[in-house]
């Protein structure tokens, strides 16, 4: 059977929020069993908390944000694919600001305290999405498939028009590809992007510290890149993050080409819309009769989320 996990003991982190520029403080908390991943604004009366699902993806520009009602909390993926290498299903991440801080720009820092704070197995088997069909998308020149497999795979690639940067692949497999192969892959950016970014008010908290950032002919960090390809890396960071917002273990291939946030929501909308496309089966890898009748698009919802409409 392969169990569910959570983290062993609490996890306390802080840094600065990349859009917002404010000292943000988060806080990991061990969770039950089919609780999925959940975050809660401490900072907003009465705790709102919004379950890490892609229904509830609110923006795709720059990062990825959820959010119900007036309520967000920005640049989830990071921690989320954190989340996803150390394969844990259930946690409670509280945080008080409107966005998880961007620490170094990659999933290191958060990728790091779960490995020191340690990982209970808990008692419930995990379940996993399984591919059954293929699904296509394209968006001009980006494209996305993911297609039946044994296993979690995603193979993402790039190309631009930058010396430092060209045609780059990483080729990612859960349970093989180690993931420090990709957990401290930074974020990266243009220079020319930040100013304007930062004229509209966004991005306060940008800066080397926190981006690769390039001009047009080079890498602008003293220290210059962590790996020769750690733009591609880091788009396969950024794409394990967003599929953690399934809500439920993937087990399939995704090939990826030039995607973004938005990309990998609109493949996980296309995937769920139909029940044709997948199958939802136990850890044991038995196929699971009950579940298969709950794969209608509200039914697959966890039980938190059917809770949480509710209460509304
Ligand atoms: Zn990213």
């Amino acid at each position: 059977m392969v169990s569910q996990r959570t983290l062993k003991k609490q996890v306390d982190l802080e840094g600065i929020g990349l859009h917002s520029g404010r000292l943000i403080r988060i806080r990991l908390n061990p969770s039950a069993p089919g609780s999925g991943v959940v975050f809660v604004r401490t900072d907003l009366p009465g705790c709102p908390e919004i379950p890490a699902e892609h229904q509830f993806v609110v923006s795709t520009q720059l990062a990825t944000t959820l959010g119900y009602q007036q309520v967000t909390v920005g640049t989830v993926e990071h921690l989320l694919a954190a989340l996803q290498g150390a394969n844990i299903d259930n946690v409670r991440v509280e945080l008080d600001g409107p966005e998880v801080p961007i620490m170094d720009g990659s999933a290191a820092v958060f990728y790091d305290a779960f490995q020191k704070a340690g990982i209970q197995t808990q008692s419930q088997a995990r379940r996993i999405l399984a591919l059954r069909r293929k699904v296509e998308l394209k968006m001009g020149e980006k494209w996305a498939v993911a297609e039946p497999s044994s296993r979690f795979e995603i193979h993402g690639s790039v190309e631009w028009d930058h010396p430092a940067i060209g045609y780059q692949e990483f080729h990612y497999e859960e349970g093989k590809t180690s993931f420090d192969e990709l957990a401290s892959a930074r974020t990266f950016g243009f220079l020319k992007d930040v100013e304007n970014l930062k004229k509209a008010g966004l991005a306060r908290g940008g800066s080397l510290e926190n981006a690769v950032v390039l001009s047009d002919a080079a890498v602008l960090n003293p220290e210059g890149l962590r790996f020769s390809d750690e733009f591609v890396r880091h788009k396969v960071l950024d794409a394990l993050g967003d599929f953690k917002l399934a809500g439920i273990a993937i087990q399939g291939f995704i090939r990826l080409h030039r995607a973004g946030h938005d990309l990998h929501r609109s493949l996980l909308v296309e995937i769920f819309k139909n029940p044709d496309h997948f199958e939802i089966i136990d850890g044991s890898d038995a196929r699971d009769d009950a579940a298969q009748e709950e794969k209608s698009f509200f039914r697959l919802q966890t039980a938190f989320t059917r809770r949480f409409v509710a209460s509304f």
